[in-house]
């Protein structure tokens, strides 16, 4: 069991999606989220959770379509409102009580501006933050947004979710099935041996602020709170 009093959980975009029933966001994964979170506030951690927005959109590829970057980023940070809007709706159906704070300001019906005070106040009401709009930049990434968040709140760890990838692997496992798990890694080791964990700006942030990262499959069954337990298959990365 390992002993976390607050925790960063990054979900990918993909992780809300169902491709099969061409759902860009599936409310039955996010009930499934919303559930295992009761159980992890209920064990008196406090959660907060940055979202993606790939599921509908990602800067880098749309901008091979003829949108500047620039706009093309503003998009995908929107993209990510949009996937926090539907998490505090699943929160919420479960009798979880959420916030939504974005790194841009929108009208109040919409979500709150994030500022850092505000944060500590609902986290230890044990309600739910929900951070959306990334680093509010375009040029970053919502991992970025996630390192950068765990710094500001002092999170003990972040919990990074991957879809269908159990941890970090010196290749990709889906193309090489030889592909060699790690159990541990440092961000030395990740850095010498070029692997994909995260964007290497979010990565070498992580390294700097000294940020434990626990890498899990996100799809697995109750995935997260067998993170939290250290029960599941994942790779854990420390300096
Ligand atoms: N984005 C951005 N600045 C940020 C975070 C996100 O410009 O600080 C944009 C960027 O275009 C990115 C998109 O939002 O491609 C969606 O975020 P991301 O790709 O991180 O989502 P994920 O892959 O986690 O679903």
């Amino acid at each position: 069991m390992m002993n976390y009093r607050r925790i960063l959980l990054k979900l990918s975009g993909e992780s809300l999606a169902n491709k099969e029933e061409r759902l860009s966001i599936d409310n039955k994964m996010v009930k499934k989220i919303a559930k295992q979170l009761k159980e992890v506030i209920a064990m008196g951690i406090e959660v907060a959770i940055v979202v993606g927005g790939g599921n509908f959109w990602r800067g880098a590829s749309a901008e091979k379509n003829g949108i500047s970057r620039n706009r093309a980023d503003y998009i995908g940070m929107l993209a990510t409102v949009m996937n926090g809007l539907a998490l505090q709706s699943g929160f919420e159906q479960e009798g979880l009580s959420a916030r939504v704070l974005s790194s841009l300001n929108f009208d109040k019906r919409v979500s709150e501006y994030y500022i850092n005070e505000k944060t500590e106040k609902y986290l230890n009401q044990k309600e739910i933050i929900i951070f959306v709009g990334g680093t509010g930049r375009p040029f970053f990434t919502t991992d970025t947004a996630s390192t950068l968040f765990a710094s500001e709140i002092h999170a003990d760890v972040i919990l990074v979710g991957k879809n269908n990838v159990e941890g970090v692997y010196d290749s990709d496992p889906n193309i090489n099935p030889n592909a060699r798990w790690y159990e541990k890694i440092t961000y030395d080791e990740i850095l010498e041996k070029n692997l994909k964990v995260m964007d290497s700006t979010s990565f070498s942030m992580a390294k700097d602020n000294n940020i434990e990262l626990i890498v899990f499959n996100i799809n697995e069954e109750n995935s997260i709170i067998r993170a939290i337990k250290g029960e599941i298959k994942h790779t854990k990365v420390t300096k």
